[in-house]
């Protein structure tokens, strides 16, 4: 039986890709440079760098590229070494690098019980680029080597008009329904967030309802809704640059620190309490599904994808994993801590946009020398 200590949403900036989806978010920031950057630290000093130890016991590192995740030559030693530390990894792919499944498929099987993989469906790219049986193949082979997966499609209004033609190969290959992910407009995060589409938000979430997707239904619940509630990112979870080591409370929060520097370095884990950055949780299924706002009833995160009809989730590690709360194996704060963070940050973040501008003219003086 598997609970989760903390949940690390890690980046890797490979803005690399061999589909190219009109509703990609690289693509939607016209930031398409095809990068694939070496890691700054050497893959045994991550790992070190990532213990149970440090972090306090079993973790869930969920892996996205900017770009195609599985791109990069090293990704597959670096998840066998996040594996190796103990803990549980997902990676997020477009399923079509036919080699990078067989060198995942070759790890040893009671590492792979950690193992989940999250399978993004480009359905008209992959039958324009005529990969459509390389990304079923690529799922068998990961299921038949024990990985637990995901099938997910980002819902835009170029897939309305195959949504049955999408529902029945599905149903054909994978035993199930896609989960479905709500696609944004990808504008300033600061101002309000539009559903990527030309149909009415209504039209929109009828056309999601359709799957019977857990996950559709939550991310619509969520959008755009600011959360003021006390959310405890910064202890329970962050967000980990894995080419620079810089771990960071949460979205937007400037408050980063390296932890692949110094393995041994304590790190310091500190809520920022009721000062959420973000317009909205803009990751809601992972993190407010873990539970990293304990005062809000959610579905559990294996709940909001594992087709269980269709056995998605293969291991009793995976399955006891994602379907634990942080809550269960970290103690709530009291409510003087809770008060004490809620203002230490507050007043951090304060001064730091008082100081911003005077540091941007600086800059400029600078550069003007
Ligand atoms: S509510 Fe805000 S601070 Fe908390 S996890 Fe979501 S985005 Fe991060």
């Amino acid at each position: 039986m598997v609970k989760i200590k903390r949940f690390i949403e890690c980046l890797i900036p490979v803005t690399a890709c061999n589909l190219k989806c009109s509703y990609c978010y690289v693509i939607q920031r016209d930031n398409r440079t095809l990068k694939i950057p070496d890691l700054d630290y050497p893959i045994e000093q991550i790992g070190r760098a990532l213990s149970k130890d440090r972090f306090g016991g079993t973790c869930y590192f969920s892996i996205c590229g900017a770009g195609e995740t599985l791109m990069p030559k090293y990704i597959v030693d670096l998840v066998k070494e996040i594996l190796k530390q103990g803990h549980l990894v997902n990676i997020t792919t477009n399923g079509t690098l036919n080699d990078r499944f067989d060198e995942l498929v070759k790890i040893d099987s009671d590492l792979l019980k950690r193992l989940n993989l999250s399978f993004s469906f480009h359905y008209l790219e992959l039958k324009r680029t005529n990969k459509l049986d390389d990304f079923f193949n690529n799922i068998n082979k990961i299921r038949k080597a024990g990985i637990s997966f995901v099938l997910q499609l980002n819902l835009c209004d170029e897939y309305i008009p195959h949504i049955e033609e999408i529902k029945k190969i599905c149903l054909e290959k994978v035993g199930a329904y896609p989960q479905i992910a709500a696609t944004r407009k990808e504008i300033n995060l600061k101002d309000n967030i539009e559903l990527l589409t030309e149909l009415s938000d209504d039209e929109y979430i009828k056309k999601g309802k359709e799957f019977k997707s857990p996950l559709f239904d939550f991310t619509i619940k969520n959008f755009n809704v600011k959360r003021k509630e006390f959310c405890y990112a910064g202890d329970w979870s962050f967000v980990l640059n894995l080419k620079t080591g810089l771990l960071s409370k949460c979205y937007g929060t400037g408050l980063s620190s390296n932890i692949f520097e110094n393995p041994d370095k304590k790190i310091k884990f500190e809520a920022i309490g009721k000062n959420c950055k973000s317009r909205f949780c803009l990751n809601s299924s992972h993190f407010m599904s873990l539970g990293v706002i304990p005062t809000i009833e959610t579905p559990t995160y294996g709940e909001l994808r594992n087709r269980s009809e269709a056995n998605w989730y293969q291991s009793e590690e995976i399955k006891s994993g994602l379907n634990s709360k942080l809550n269960e194996s970290n103690a709530e704060y009291s409510k003087i801590k809770k008060i004490y963070v809620t203002t230490k940050y507050k007043i951090i973040f304060t001064a730091k946009n008082i100081l911003r501008p005077i540091k941007n003219v600086g800059n400029i003086k600078k550069m003007h020398k």
